[in-house]
């Protein structure tokens, strides 16, 4: 089986992530002193790591999101948000991710007085300065920014807008992100309609909290180009006793267009869109040829990096650098990035990185093979 190291190294590609669901707890602390935030439950790194994990996992994606009170909280200055953004993507980037797209709802970050503009300011120099410090250690990394605007309020399309001023300064699309039970994406049509006007991306969480009715509105009425999690296309497919496999209208539609799913095998159990790991419809949707792609979510409150979800995936499914580098192309293809980047990354770094992989281990193992 595939060794946790040689994921580690393995070039990978992350479409989902949040930025404020992946601070380093020692980072959340001292944010909270620099800026005056009481409320943190514990001033201890490790036990702050352990208290965001516990939080998380308690199978609703309402008390899941209960932890980005605090790390939002400190999250409130130009200098928080652009060392949170640094971090990130040194982090990533040390995690083996060559390309990343990592969202953020600037909304959050207006509570002390900034500015939409200045939130957005301090996160694109943040990712750049963490780009440039990643790249000096050794770890290239491109990074890019989705701007969410959150579903149960009413600024999505005044965020639509931000989004695609700072086209040229590093976003790639827009998202929207929240409770989805009772939040349907078709409250934001406006938004998504400004996007499509302005030739500019579109994601959407859908098929994670809430089942096939989500999915469909967020492709059909607001023409979502991927599918945040998208997990619960699965209820429109069944597999019979004897193997066969019956797909319904939105799922062959869903896999017809290649629309990408941004799969979070861990956050999904832990927001209990999803039973257990095992249970996860990843394997299943992998087998039938849909364009999956893996993802983090949220790496401080599940408590993983990427490379961790690959090892669970290695673990459970048996999948080894033949379906990493799959998957990895997946999510390349199906990233916002101009095409000729994405051609470049998947030519001169993510082929060339698993053949070398792929070498090394006949190498050491020539029985096997
Ligand atoms: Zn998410």
């Amino acid at each position: 089986m595939v060794t946790k190291e040689t994921i580690r190294t393995a070039p990978k590609v992350l479409l989902h992530d949040h930025l404020d669901g992946g601070l380093r707890p020692a980072t959340v602390i001292e944010l909270a002193q620099e800026t005056g935030y009481a409320g943190l439950p514990t001033e201890d790194p490790v036990e702050l790591g352990k208290w965001f994990r516990s939080g998380a996992d308690r199978g609703s994606l309402e008390l899941y999101l209960e932890g980005f009170t605090h790390t939002v909280g400190v999250m409130q200055t130009p200098d928080a948000i652009a060392r949170v953004a640094s971090e990130c993507a040194q982090d990533l980037a040390a995690d083996g991710i060559v390309y990343a797209e990592v969202r953020y709802a600037p909304e959050l970050s207006t509570q002390g007085g900034l500015s939409l503009d200045e939130v957005m300011q301090s996160w694109l120099d943040g990712l750049e300065a963490g780009a440039r410090a990643a790249a000096a250690a050794g770890n290239p990394i491109v990074i890019r920014a989705i701007v969410t605007a959150m579903r149960q309020f009413a600024r999505s399309v005044e965020i639509a807008e931000l989004s695609v001023r700072f086209r040229d300064e590093g976003t790639v699309g827009f998202d929207i992100a929240g409770p989805e039970d009772g939040f349907p994406p078709s409250r934001h049509l406006d938004a998504f309609q400004l996007i499509h006007r302005a030739n500019f991306h579109i994601t959407i969480h859908a098929g994670e909290a809430f089942g096939l009715p989500s999915i469909w509105e967020a492709l059909q009425w607001c023409g979502t180009e991927r599918l945040g999690h998208g997990v619960r296309i699965v209820d429109d497919i069944t597999v019979k006793p004897d193997g066969e496999v019956e797909i319904g209208r939105l799922a062959q539609f869903v896999r017809d267009n290649r629309v990408p799913l941004e799969m979070c095998p861990t956050s999904n159990v832990d927001t209990g869109a999803v039973e257990s790991i095992e249970k996860h419809p990843i394997d299943l949707l992998r087998r039938l040829r849909y364009r999956v792609t893996v993802n983090t979510d949220n790496r401080l409150m599940s408590g993983v990096s990427l490379s961790d979800e690959f090892d669970t995936l290695a673990r459970t499914f048996g999948i080894g650098l033949d379906e990493m580098q799959w998957l990895s192309t997946n999510a390349m293809k199906s990233s916002f990035l101009a095409f000729d980047e994405r051609l470049r990354l998947i030519n001169g770094v993510i082929k060339p990185g698993y053949e070398r992989l792929k070498a090394e281990a006949q190498a050491q193992s020539p029985t096997l093979v």
